[in-house]
């Protein structure tokens, strides 16, 4: 029995270990490719991108991970002016749940949070909003992000007056405590993900 195991998301690597093969996997950075198998080059965690199946090995350092352009983050609103909504960073998604830095905060320009005109910021967002936002630009602070796209936008809103979590009826929230009706910039997704 000499099978050889492969890897999963967030398992930790050394130089030389084994991670998969050329079938399953592109070889990205800190990854060497040996007839066919690809191994790790450097100490690290094993990320895979889902979307174009390559797998690298991330340097594992005490500083939390920077979202880079194209990540999905899942952040919270904590203010929402008539340009855009304050948020700040829960999560990047798809690594391996690590906690970013909850200090780092991230905006939403107003052009950016669906196709089409927004009339008023406080209709697509409210303080306490729980969204999933893809990252558009990071090289400067805040970091900015967008929530134009069928899954993403909110995914878990509280009722504005009675604080009960809103459930989605069409394209409107609805209170089950007290019936009001509020609306957001919905994703697909809405209390369908854990936040
Ligand atoms: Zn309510």
């Amino acid at each position: 029995m000499d099978e050889k195991k492969g890897v999963k998301n967030g398992d930790l690597v050394l130089p030389g270990d084994y991670l998969g093969v050329i079938e399953e996997y592109l070889p990205g950075e800190g990854v060497k490719e040996e007839n066919g198998e690809l191994y790790a080059i450097r100490a690290g965690k094993v990320r895979i991108d889902p979307d174009r199946m390559e797998i690298s090995i991330e340097p594992v350092t005490d500083t939390p991970p920077l979202p880079q352009i194209g990540d999905v983050v899942i952040a919270k609103v904590i203010e929402v002016k008539p340009q855009a909504a304050i948020v700040q960073l829960v999560k990047i998604e798809g690594r391996n749940d690590r906690e970013i830095a909850t200090s780092k905060l991230a905006g939403i320009h107003v052009s950016q949070v669906r196709d089409g005109y927004v009339e008023s910021m406080t209709n697509e967002f409210k303080i306490g909003d729980i969204v999933r936002a893809k990252v558009i630009a990071n090289e400067k602070s805040p970091i900015q992000l967008s929530t134009k796209g069928y899954d993403l936008g909110v995914i878990y809103a509280l009722c504005s007056r009675c604080r009960a979590p809103l459930v989605r009826r069409g394209n409107q929230l609805v209170c089950p405590r007290c019936g009001h009706v509020e609306t957001r910039k919905l994703s697909s997704l809405y209390r369908k993900l854990k936040v």
